[in-house]
């Protein structure tokens, strides 16, 4: 069903219309004779959400409930995960599929994943979620970052493998902490940016890095994109050196990333200091949002939700206006989509049929309440019902 009446339905919260989609796409004017008809019941229509940073493989939605007593430095997350994903039974084509099953009845249009590279598992979670990529091709359009998350200078043979990732087709080039985990920022961010160099494709780096050195690993990453001319394509993840208690540091920085075009992406977890989303927008910096982890070794929490991330990117920067809580909704439509440089994303005449439909009178209270959503459509075909995907997850 790529052609469409959606009647009654009001375009981010605005006056009530109808709106036509023919071919998947939004377009001007009445629907064609004999289109189908969906009345919204003068529901809020705003484009697809956007996961614009996550990990579909590492998962265990649906598995056994997992006893995490795992130590409290970075490593020891990534340790424990690499050792136990397998006794685990965190299969990467099963698990990814369940996760983003699950993000498109919540209303998420479009996922960038991270996924794991590491010479224990190889390529395997990046195959499983290539998979998963091409099986739900028509529900929900998934991005691979190609990830190291056990770090690549410190394990030989992982640069190769990343290498082998991108020529299996990952769209985006991962990296993680040059100096926390790495130890080696030269080495590391010249790898990673002559991957993207070669294979023309983005960058996408994890920087959990914090005050001082995550500002020099930061301005490193600005300098490559410059140098490279990648302004536009490329992403630090979390920027949790943006959180510092030094504002003068933190606005040079955000000065810096806009020059260079370079774009945040915030997951606003509670208990680490974020990038300030106001200033980053201000700015000229493209804000994305993500879940992160969902449900998986690292921790308990998360459900994919992105009008639940927007309350969460609100709390955290003290929005409470409807202007302010508007932007963090924005973050996770319009922000993502510019961090993934996605083409013919909006409500716009001759933008792709990617749109979520809410409960609400205005986008204020449906973040705040986490609104029901009533409908999903990916390219004009209704993928979800009343928070239920058309597929199910296995
Ligand atoms: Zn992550």
């Amino acid at each position: 069903m790529t052609t469409l009446l959606l009647k009654n339905v009001r375009p981010m919260a605005g006056e009530i219309r109808d709106v036509t989609i023919v071919d998947g796409l939004f377009a001007d004017g009445p629907a064609p004779e004999g289109a189908a008809e969906i009345d919204g019941g003068g529901a809020i229509l705003i484009p697809g959400l956007v996961e614009a940073h996550t990990h579909l493989d590492k998962s265990l939605l649906g598995l056994p409930w997992y006893r995490n007593e795992v130590g409290a430095r970075l490593i020891d997350k990534i340790t424990n995960e690499r050792e136990n994903k397998e006794r685990l039974g965190i299969e990467p084509a099963r698990q990814s599929e369940r996760q983003a099953i699950q993000s498109v009845a919540k209303g998420s249009t479009h996922i960038r994943s991270h996924v794991d590279v590491d010479t224990h598992h190889g390529l395997k979670g990046i195959e499983g979620v290539m998979a998963t990529r091409d099986r739900l091709k028509d529900l929900v359009t998934i991005e691979l970052v190609a990830f190291p998350q056990s770090g690549m200078m410190i394990r030989p043979g992982t640069a190769e493998l990343m290498d082998q990732a991108m020529a299996l087709g990952c769209e985006v080039v991962g990296g993680l902490d040059p100096c926390g985990i790495d130890r080696d920022p030269k080495g590391h961010l010249d790898t990673i940016f002559g991957l993207a160099e070669r294979y023309g494709r983005p960058v996408d780096i994890h920087l959990h890095e914090r005050d001082a050195l995550g500002a020099f690993s930061m301005e490193l990453i600005i300098e490559r994109t410059e140098a490279l001319g990648m302004q536009g394509h490329v992403t630090v993840s979390h920027a949790f050196c943006l959180g510092q208690t030094d504002r003068t540091v933190a606005a040079g920085l955000t000065e810096a990333l806009a020059r260079a075009g370079v774009h945040i992406v915030t997951t606003a977890p509670a208990a680490v200091p974020v990038p300030a989303v106001r200033e980053l927008i201000s700015a000229g910096v493209a804000v994305g949002a993500g879940s992160d982890g969902i449900r998986d070794t690292w921790g308990p929490f998360g459900n994919a939700d992105m009008l639940e991330r927007a309350m969460f990117i609100a709390l955290k920067n003290n929005f409470r206006r409807d202007d302010e809580v508007e932007m963090a909704l924005a973050v996770c439509t319009t922000g993502g989509a510019a961090v993934m440089e996605l083409e013919g994303y909006g409500l716009g005449t001759g933008d792709k049929a990617d749109a979520v439909l809410i409960e609400g009178e205005t986008i204020a209270e449906a973040v705040a309440n986490r609104a029901p959503r009533r409908l999903v459509l990916k390219g004009g075909r209704v993928v979800a019902e009343n928070g239920v995907c058309v597929v199910e997850a296995p």
